[in-house]
């Protein structure tokens, strides 16, 4: 990791209330992101900093070292509701700073003896050495594992998402969770108009998905604002200059185009149809199956 610049901080508070959002608490033990994904929307968080949010986005890291203790601390009162919480929601919680700091892990031990649910999102295999703290805690809250894949195009992914493993390690982390029984599902996000969006590509993600014992593959198609917008345009002019026009004319808001937006609807349902999920044995959580009986 030469040429990143690492910050440590310690953190007041860790869990987040979220508003607008499908999910209500959040948890990013870091701020900024080495995977440097050109489409991250979550860029635009360095610049609550007064960091660039284009070009340092990877370069500068901040690390809320002591984030698995204020977690404890804030699942301890007795005002928490063990509502679910959204971890890696504006960061990646397994990028590769999590090798040495361990945070991720620490926080996921705290909502383990805490029994709180918790929704995991990453593009990184390293979710895997923590199988078997996620497998505890499933057993006791409910547990979802999301990793992302764009393609399967492996030279695509490397321009894209220029530090991430290549789909095919995502893929086997997939499996192993899910061999593991963990509930893991595939994000295919964010389809990317005129570039990942054909009904090959699209295809080929969710039936690798449901191969790898994926249970739910979701999706979303780009979006692109401010920060976004500057870091994805500077990627088409190295990569794609002949879809520079297209975006500009199609992308004069945040979202694309809602019939672009349909057609990759429709695209997913029917991978989605072609390919149902396996039948594999999960872990159910005791709260699950309380809450069954009922
Ligand atoms: S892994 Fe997630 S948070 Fe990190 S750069 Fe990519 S999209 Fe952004």
């Amino acid at each position: 990791m030469r040429g990143v610049e690492v910050v440590e901080q310690h953190a007041k508070s860790v869990i987040n209330a979220v508003a607008g959002m499908p999910f209500s608490w959040s948890i990013n033990p870091y701020r900024g992101c080495y995977h440097q994904c050109r489409f991250c929307y979550a860029r635009r968080t360095h610049t609550y900093l007064e960091e660039d949010g284009v070009n340092n986005w990877g370069s500068k890291i901040y690390v809320k070292v002591n984030a698995a203790a204020v977690v404890r601390t804030e699942l301890a009162k007795r005002s928490w509701k063990r509502e679910p919480v959204a971890i890696g929601t504006v960061t990646d919680p397994y990028q590769p700073l999590e090798g040495r700091y361990r945070i991720t892990r620490g926080i996921l031990e705290a909502m383990r003896d805490y029994q709180s649910p918790a929704n995991l999102i990453t593009r990184s295999p390293l979710v895997v050495r923590d199988i078997d703290v996620l497998q505890a805690l499933a057993r006791v809250a409910s547990t979802h594992v999301s990793i992302s894949i764009s393609t399967l195009d492996e030279q695509l992914a490397r321009e894209i998402e220029p530090t991430v493993a290549p789909p095919r390690q995502r893929l086997r982390a997939v499996r192993m969770l899910a061999d593991a029984g963990i509930h893991v599902n595939v994000a295919l996000a964010p389809v990317l108009p005129h570039i990942t969006d054909t009904a090959a590509s699209i295809d080929a993600v969710v039936r690798a998905a449901r191969d790898a014992g994926a249970a739910k593959v979701w999706h979303n198609t780009l979006y692109l604002h401010d920060i976004t917008r500057d870091s994805f345009f500077a990627y088409l002019r190295e990569y794609k200059p002949e879809l520079i026009a297209q975006y500009a004319r199609e992308y004069r808001g945040t979202y694309a185009p809602r019939a672009i937006a349909d057609r990759i609807d429709t695209e997913v349902d029917a991978a989605l149809a072609q390919h149902p999920a396996r039948s594999i044995e999960r872990i159910r959580s005791q709260a699950v199956v309380q809450l069954s009986l009922i």
